[in-house]
């Protein structure tokens, strides 16, 4: 049977390692401990930050499909925010998010979503996959330098990660190398409960662009909890910056958005430098037929999980259109 690695446990690959599973014999290669990437949750006792996706739409009918099981057993749910924008630290509009345009979460938390997809998978965790050399076959090293073998790759890594595996003799070097990722800081908040009025803010004219009530989202705890994104542009002109003095700068900027006192028992910043990337004009996954590797991932449509999803699906049907197991 031939032998398939996919490399990162992110939603795109594990919807492809689902949709490969049961025509060849498919091994998953994960660098951090859990399954989810992007999709993610961080545990400070007693508080619960979703600090990577915070939710996600379903424009797509195959995305809309995929996700029903999910909705069933209760790991999704919607969140009707009470939605507003600010401008500076006005509030310049509210609406509250309805039927018309779904907003969907992972329930209790976003990894939850990585967890139920990684069930009946088989994913190599704590595998930090260093290098792809072809010979015929593809021989994977990783960080502890064992060796595996494998008739294809396929990478679903940001690009600048996966650019690190590949030579120019792949055909989609180019756009590996090309395409650019924006890095985000999330600041996560615990706090003493305070009502702000809304759930979820976009920001604008700051250099922090969202804040959301993560505690209000369905099925969290009641612990109060804000989670704050930067913007792409400040994360990215201060990607480097130590990270007490970036928590600093972000906790004066969302004081400055609230305008209201809080009582902060928990603030932690995580760093992001592949987090998001706008829309773009390609195919929707990338494939090296000669080469036996193939690449996807949201960069190749969108910063967006839908966009990981339907990148996901392109490429297993491009590969087995490839492998003739249609
Ligand atoms: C702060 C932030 C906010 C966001 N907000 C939203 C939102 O509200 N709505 C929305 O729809 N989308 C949002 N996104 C984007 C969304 O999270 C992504 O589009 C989606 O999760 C990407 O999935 P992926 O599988 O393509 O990549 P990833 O999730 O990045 O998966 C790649 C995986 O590869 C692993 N990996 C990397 N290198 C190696 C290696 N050498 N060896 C082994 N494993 C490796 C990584 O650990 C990771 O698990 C947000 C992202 C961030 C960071």
């Amino acid at each position: 049977m031939t032998k398939i690695a996919i490399i990162g446990a992110g939603l795109s690959g594990l919807v492809t390692a689902h949709r490969l599973k049961d025509h060849f014999e498919v091994e998953v290669f994960e660098k951090s401990v859990a399954p989810g990437g992007r999709i993610a949750t961080r545990y400070a006792d007693p508080f619960r930050f979703d600090h990577g996706a915070q939710f996600f739409t379903a424009r797509s009918n195959s995305f809309k499909e995929f996700l029903i099981p999910l909705i069933d057993q209760k790991a999704i749910a919607r969140w009707d925010a009470r939605f507003v924008e600010y401008e500076k630290n006005q509030i310049v509009s509210r609406r509250d998010w309805d039927d018309e345009y779904p907003h969907y979460v992972g329930v209790p938390g976003m990894n939850i979503i990585g967890r139920e997809l990684a069930k009946d998978i088989s994913i190599h965790y704590q595998t930090h996959i260093e290098q792809i050399t072809f010979d015929g076959q593809w021989q994977l090293t990783d960080q502890h330098h064992s060796k595996r073998y494998f008739d294809w790759v396929i990478l679903t890594l940001p690009p600048a990660q996966a650019q690190a595996l590949i030579g120019p003799d792949i055909n989609f070097h180019h756009q590996v190398s090309t395409a650019k990722m924006q890095g985000c800081y999330s600041l996560m908040i615990g706090a003493e409960e305070i009502d702000l009025g809304w759930d979820a803010a976009l920001v604008k004219s700051a250099d922090i662009s969202w804040i959301s009530v993560n505690s209000s989202k369905p099925g969290r705890d009641a612990y109060f909890s804000l989670l704050v994104h930067s913007t792409n542009r400040w994360a990215d002109q201060n990607i480097d910056m130590p990270i007490e003095q970036v928590t600093d700068y972000l906790l004066d900027e969302v004081k400055m958005v609230i305008a209201q006192p809080m009582n902060i028992k928990h603030a932690q910043v995580h760093r992001w430098k592949y987090a998001n990337c706008p829309k773009q004009a390609g195919e929707r996954s990338l494939i090296d037929n000669k080469n036996q590797i193939a690449a996807c991932g949201d960069w190749c449509i969108r910063g967006r999980i839908e966009s990981a999803f339907l990148s996901a699906e392109d490429v297993s049907s491009k590969i087995l259109e490839s492998l003739k197991a249609v």
